[in-house]
């Protein structure tokens, strides 16, 4: 690992501070100092990169991130893929998010009980590139909500997209199993979801007894639980229990948007946009037709989400980009449009859209004291930007707007523009 001196770059550091020109010196992994303004400090036996003014800005990170999912329409359509096909894919898709500027990732959910855990592994031994991950268990739900898609005729677990409990004690053994396999987070289904006519999204499934089971069996290992959580019992059900990451959030009243209020130093929010928006608006090939139930369910769940973020926003919770891409209507790799969409529907500036991936990705990745900003001590991943992502949020969004990425200190992609001198070399001895 070399020594890099990002020079004549403009920083967004990720803390919502105002841009700056400035240097930033990688030493090893980590940044070893962040220089102010134009005049270069001297230093020896780096590689320099001088960006003419291109834009350096920590590493994202997606809060809700299913790798194993293949970008189909359906669920059935993920879980059938024979397992061989299936660990490809997951490592081709952990490539292509640190291909988009993703450096770190929450997993939250995979489709095979190993998957996560074998792609995080292979990840930080080097064998295949990719974010920084916290690795899912498959979603837990309960018989006809969510992620139960056994027949009455083929009972057979293995073809239901989630593991299907009934009870605290089938409960305590299914967390124990993926806590045995190795993840980081257990993933329960507490909601139903508008895509699945069967439990619709303003549905709640799972018992407390259920829950209280599954959150002591992950602590007790010094775990954590995310939570699929549409309905608004459902999110209060998730904060009676301690929960820390929620996903969805999309009904609430006063009383619960308190109760969020309450926990806020706590718990960290996903919205995954891009299932809504794609499916109320552009919905027609995957069965959400204008007009259909789905498609006014969709449309009517993104106005309440859309409410409940931008109240939630301005109470000052932490939202974060987390995208749900992997289907077929929001395909992996274009994650960064969630920017557009905090901004658009969650009343965020493109600052705190920006502040929402970088710094609250090192708080959600459990690293807020090391990651997710360009601050001296902090682990170097970084993206060396062609353009203003502030004057115009969708260059995130194209890869060969992405001239550098970093992640640990190492090229990922190294930029073009990489002088083939040392500037300031020690002579030598
Ligand atoms: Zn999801």
């Amino acid at each position: 690992m070399s020594n890099t001196l990002f020079t004549n770059v403009r920083i967004i550091d990720g803390t919502g501070a105002p841009p700056y020109a400035g240097e930033v010196l990688v030493q090893g992994n980590r940044i070893s100092r962040v220089t102010r303004g134009g005049r270069p400090v001297p230093v020896a036996g780096v590689t320099v990169i001088d960006a003419a003014g291109a834009t350096l800005m920590p590493g994202m990170t997606e809060a809700h991130v299913h790798l194993a999912w293949n970008n189909a329409a359906t669920l059935d359509a993920i879980q059938l893929m024979p397992l061989e096909e299936h660990m490809l894919l997951t490592a081709a898709n952990a490539r292509l998010y640190l291909d988009s500027g993703w450096t770190s990732a929450v997993g939250a959910a995979t489709a095979k009980p190993r998957l996560d855990v074998v792609i995080r592994n292979s990840i930080n031994e080097g064998l295949v590139p990719g974010p920084r991950y916290l690795a899912a268990s498959p979603e837990i739900t309960v018989a006809g909500s969510l992620g139960d898609d056994t027949l009455p005729h083929l009972p057979y677990e293995e073809f239901s997209f989630g593991k299907v409990v009934s009870g605290p004690e089938e409960m305590r053994k299914a967390v124990r199993i993926f806590l045995k396999y190795g993840v980081d987070t257990i993933k329960l289904n507490l909601s139903g979801d508008n895509f699945v006519p069967h439990a619709d999204a303003k549905t709640t499934w799972m018992s407390d007894e259920e829950v209280a089971m599954a959150v002591r069996e992950t602590k007790l290992r010094g775990k954590r639980n995310t939570v699929h959580a549409r309905s608004q019992e459902s999110i209060q059900q998730a904060l009676r229990h301690g929960i820390e990451v929620l996903y969805h959030v999309s009904y609430t009243d006063e009383q619960t948007l308190d109760m969020l209020e309450a926990q806020k130093d706590r718990i960290f929010i996903a919205p995954t946009f891009s299932v809504l928006v794609k499916l109320a608006y552009d919905g027609a090939p995957y069965g959400a037709t204008r007009g259909s139930v789905m498609q006014r369910k969709m449309e009517e769940e993104l106005e309440a989400c859309s409410a409940s973020m931008r109240a939630l926003h301005k109470r000052s919770l932490r939202i974060l980009p987390g995208g749900d891409y992997g289907f077929a209507w929001a395909v992996h790799g274009e994650n960064a449009t969630d920017l557009q969409y905090l901004v658009k529907y969650a009343g965020m500036t493109p600052m705190e859209a920006i502040v929402a991936a970088t710094r609250l990705g090192g708080e959600i990745m459990m690293q807020g004291d090391e990651l997710g900003q360009i601050r001296e001590g902090f682990l170097a991943d970084l993206l060396l930007v062609d353009g203003d992502p502030l004057a115009n949020l969708a260059i995130l969004l194209d890869r060969s707007k992405l001239l550098g990425i970093m992640k640990d200190g190492a090229f990922h992609k190294e930029p073009e523009l990489r002088s083939n001198r040392t500037r300031w070399s020690l002579p030598a001895a």
